[in-house]
């Protein structure tokens, strides 16, 4: 074990926040200063990635640090098997005391048995915004309040009886802004007297795409049922017009909830600086995927595109990490684990897939850091939100993208230059101009798959 002092871990994780939907990452739609806090004092990450860009599988990959295939939760549907490697076993085995508090979304069929925490009190499954029943090590209680608040207070109340004398690893997973969107009462009326700014593509006719776009079940508007817009539209609207309407109504929903998980941020910073532990505790926000807000005419995420495949990660840490510093290396959910062991100066078992980036986030990115990554979306059937099945590649400029339907369904392929167009609108696949391109990365995505070890059926017909 490592001579120089073991850091505290603050975990915070929310669930479906988008990056564009902070302000320190330039959102134009909302201010969040507390997470802001974070990146000014410490850094903001600007190309991590989730490696499956949905709920479950994201989680299960932060804790084991591996990939979907070989994690065993390629979607919603599977639990995690609780006798996997996972980090929180390592650090608790290690000397740290070990909690974790709010969404857990691994165990289904009434099994809600976190491993690895000396304390834990979850929800079950989705859970509630309001009055949430949830499991405390097991046992079934039912907290008044709102669900960001309890789970905020719960991680304090732990912190202020944790042993002084070992270091912590705390994970506080909110629920929020996960749907329906139910914000708390403190913030209901905000955004109520403004209209919020549209993205550019919501009325995205998802030309120059593949059939998936065409095909998703999660456009503003058309998709959402009663319990997501809460409130009846107003009569005679036209089909745009309910579109705009419909927008609102979720965004203004989603940012509020955004909010209380904001104020609830700076609640856990201020008691570091007052329990006089900031200098000694790393502090990450992040949320296990990204979500689109409007983008392409969506709510929801899944797909390989930028708005769901980026995850916000800010990290402070004043030891080692250079206030309001930026990073843009490829990081992703699977390296989490290895950063955690690192900092309690333990190595990364093999088992693992993903790497540690604590020398990345000092500022010294190793010369042989990743400069392309594996992505895989399995569950193209699910409540009704139909996304084609998918994996693909993404380097610092392209990204790769083939989609199948259940063999022998169709196949196709997609390739966007982030470069040229950063809001993926327009596949450049079949332009020969980018013929050498696509042959190259084919290749590269050929070795991904053999390095990450899925040879999981389909191939491509016209490989
Ligand atoms: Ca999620």
């Amino acid at each position: 074990m490592s001579e120089e002092p073991r850091p505290n871990i603050l975990y915070i994780m929310s669930d479906d926040h988008a990056a564009h939907a902070m302000s320190c990452y330039g959102s134009v739609i909302n201010e969040t200063p507390q997470m802001d806090r974070i990146a000014d004092e410490g850094m903001r990450l600007d190309n991590c990635f989730c490696t499956n860009s949905i709920c479950t599988p994201s989680r299960a990959s932060i804790l084991t640090g591996k990939y979907s295939h070989l994690n065993g939760v390629p979607t919603l549907r599977e639990s995690m098997d609780q006798r996997q490697m996972t980090a929180p076993k390592l650090l608790q085995a290690a000397g740290y005391q070990t909690a974790i508090f709010g969404k857990w979304h691994l165990g289904h069929g009434g099994i809600h048995d976190p491993q690895g925490f000396d304390r834990w009190c979850v929800l079950p499954g989705q859970g509630l915004y309001h009055d949430p029943k949830m499991f405390d090590q097991g046992e079934e209680r039912v907290f008044e309040g709102y669900a960001t608040d309890i789970i905020t207070e719960m991680s304090l109340d732990w912190l202020e009886r944790r042993d002084a004398d070992r270091p912590f690893f705390l994970m506080t997973h909110h629920k929020a802004p996960h749907r329906p969107w139910e914000p708390d009462d403190r913030h209901a009326d905000m955004y109520e007297e403004i209209d919020i700014p549209e993205p550019a593509n919501l009325f995205d006719d998802y030309s120059h795409r593949g059939t998936a776009a065409r095909e998703a079940k999660m456009r503003i508007g058309r998709d959402f049922n009663e319990r997501d817009l809460k409130v009846e539209p107003p009569a005679g609207l036209s089909e745009e017009e309910f579109i705009r309407w419909s927008y609102q109504r979720y965004i203004k929903d989603y940012l509020r909830c955004v909010a209380s998980v904001d104020d609830n941020i700076g609640r856990m910073l201020d008691w570091l600086d007052d329990a006089g532990l900031a200098q000694d505790t790393v502090v990450i926000y992040t949320s296990d995927q990204g979500f689109f807000l409007g983008d392409h005419g969506w709510y929801d995420k899944r797909f390989m595109y930028e708005e769901s495949l980026r995850m916000p990660f800010v990290v402070r840490y004043p030891r080692e990490i250079a206030a309001g510093s930026v990073n843009d290396d490829l990081i992703l959910n699977i390296d989490f684990p290895a950063l955690f062991l690192d900092y309690a100066g333990l190595e990364t078992p093999r088992q693992m897939q993903g790497v540690s980036f604590r020398d990345n986030l000092r500022g010294q990115t190793p010369a042989d850091w990743r400069e392309s990554f594996y992505y895989r979306y399995y569950m193209h059937i699910d409540g009704g939100h139909s996304v084609w099945a998918h994996y693909g590649l993404r380097t610092a400029r392209y990204k790769l993208i083939f989609y199948y339907e259940e063999e022998p369904g169709p196949q196709e392929w997609e390739l966007f230059d982030l470069q040229e167009d950063p809001m993926e609108m327009h596949s450049v696949y079949d332009d020969p101009a980018y013929a050498g391109v696509v042959a190259e990365l084919k290749e590269e995505l050929a070795r991904l798959r053999s390095e990450v070890g899925d040879q999981e059926n389909p191939w491509p017909e016209d490989w």
